[in-house]
């Protein structure tokens, strides 16, 4: 098949609408606009709102990384810690950093 300009316009039309959810997803990120339910799957902002949904649906085994435990996780991101050493060490369960913290931007700024 040629690549026509229909090809051209149709792919374009794709990425503005990739663009703009990515757009908000960064909006969502910085107003923590779902904290509760973020809090709730004990994840930092930027786990929780941008590197979310890049996920294989596959039950996968893993192992915290802290307490070594072995777990079942209902798809391939599979945290880095478990419930009980996140909420221990106060950290995000994906990416194993604080779980919450300011960007350099937001610094100093009343929350
Ligand atoms: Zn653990
Ligand atoms: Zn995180």
């Amino acid at each position: 098949m040629p690549w026509t300009s229909e090809t051209v316009q149709s792919i374009g039309r794709s990425r503005a609408l990739h663009f703009e959810d990515y757009l908000r997803r960064g909006e969502r990120a910085r107003e923590d606009a779902q904290k509760h339910q973020r809090i709730a799957s004990r994840e930092c902002r930027y786990c929780y709102y941008v590197s979310h949904d890049l996920a294989g649906q596959a039950f996968t085994e893993w192992q915290c990384m802290s307490c070594v435990e072995t777990q079942m996780h209902s798809n391939t991101a599979v945290p880095k810690l478990c419930d009980k050493c996140a909420d221990n060490l106060e950290a995000c369960v994906r990416c194993g950093g604080s779980r919450e913290w300011q960007t350099p931007s937001e610094e100093g700024k009343p929350r």
